[in-house]
C-alpha cells in the first residue's frame, strides 16, 4: 500500500502480512511511517492504493463497515484518553454498550474479566485520576479488549510512562502475546520486541527496510541503517 499526505509520500508501497496469533513488532526513527502505518490498518487514514484485508474483510472508508472493523481492531496510544468523568468500569462498558450493543449484565462480566485480565480487578469503581499512568494505560488496553477484538494495535504505549510503569505496562501485552492474541506494536523497547515478538518489522523512510524473525534480525542486522539503529538504542 501507498500512503501520501498531500504530496508527500509516506507509505512507499508496504508489504506486510500478519498471521493469526502472532505478535510483529514494528520499530524504526521517528518519522519513518510507523503510526501512518498501524492508523491505515484500523482505517484511521486512507490509502491512496494497494489493499489492506482483516481476516478476508477489505478495509474501506464506507462507514458502516468501518464501525465494524473498528470492533475488530482495537488500537492503543501513547496517552490513554480516558473519560475522567466516567469510572474505569463505566469506561470499559461505555463501547461495548453503545456500538456492539451489548447488554448491562454481558458488558459489566466483560469489564470485570479484561480487568482481571490486566492486573486491576479491584479498581472498578475508581476514576482515572485516582489511578498511575501504568495503570491508566492497563485500563485503556483492557477498555480495548472488552470488544473482544481479533487485532491489537499498539503505537508506543510506554513512550510517556516511568521505566517501573512501563515494566507493569509490557507484562500485560506479554501476557496478551502468550494468549494468543494477534498484535502489531510499535515500540522503543528493543530488549520487549526480541523476547515477544515473532517478528520485527524495521522501517526507514516509509519502506519496510528489513523483516524477519526478531532474534536473528536484532542479532544480525542486514542494512547499515538497522546496524546504526540497534546499535543506537542500546
Ligand atoms: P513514526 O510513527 O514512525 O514516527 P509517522 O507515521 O508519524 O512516523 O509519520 C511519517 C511521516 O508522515 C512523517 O514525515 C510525518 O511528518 C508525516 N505525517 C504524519 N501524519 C501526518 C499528517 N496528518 N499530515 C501530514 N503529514 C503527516
Ligand atoms: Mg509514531
Amino acid at each position: 500500500m501507498h500512503k501520501s499526505f498531500g504530496a508527500v509520500e509516506v507509505l512507499k508501497g508496504v508489504s506486510l502480512t500478519v498471521e493469526r496469533g502472532q505478535v510483529v513488532a514494528l520499530i524504526g526513527r521517528s518519522g519513518s511511517g510507523k503510526s501512518t502505518l498501524l492508523r491505515c490498518i484500523n482505517g484511521l487514514e486512507t490509502i491512496q492504493s494497494g489493499r489492506i484485508e482483516i481476516a478476508g474483510e477489505e478495509v474501506t472508508q464506507d462507514k458502516e463497515k468501518l464501525r465494524h472493523l473498528r470492533t475488530e481492531v482495537g488500537i492503543v496510544f501513547q496517552s490513554y484518553n480516558l473519560f475522567p468523568h466516567l469510572s474505569v468500569g463505566e469506561n470499559i462498558m461505555l463501547a461495548p454498550k453503545i456500538v456492539k450493543k451489548v447488554a448491562a449484565k454481558e458488558a459489566h462480566d466483560t469489564a470485570r474479566e479484561v480487568l482481571q485480565l490486566v492486573g486491576l480487578s479491584e479498581k472498578f469503581d475508581a476514576y482515572p485520576d485516582q489511578l498511575s499512568g501504568g495503570q491508566q494505560q492497563r485500563v485503556a488496553i483492557a477498555r480495548s479488549l472488552a470488544m473482544h477484538p481479533k487485532l491489537m494495535l499498539f503505537d508506543e504505549v510506554t513512550s510517556a510512562l516511568d521505566p517501573e510503569l512501563t515494566e507493569e505496562v509490557l507484562n500485560v501485552m506479554e501476557r496478551l502475546a502468550r494468549n494468543g492474541m494477534t498484535m502489531i506494536l510499535v515500540t522503543h523497547e528493543m530488549g520487549f520486541a526480541k523476547r515477544v515478538a515473532n517478528t520485527t518489522v524495521f522501517m526507514h523512510k516509509g519502506r519496510i527496510w528489513e523483516e524477519g524473525p526478531s532474534q536473528e534480525l536484532f542479532a544480525n542486522p542486514q542494512t547499515p541503517e538497522l546496524r546504526q539503529f540497534v546499535k543506537a538504542d542500546v
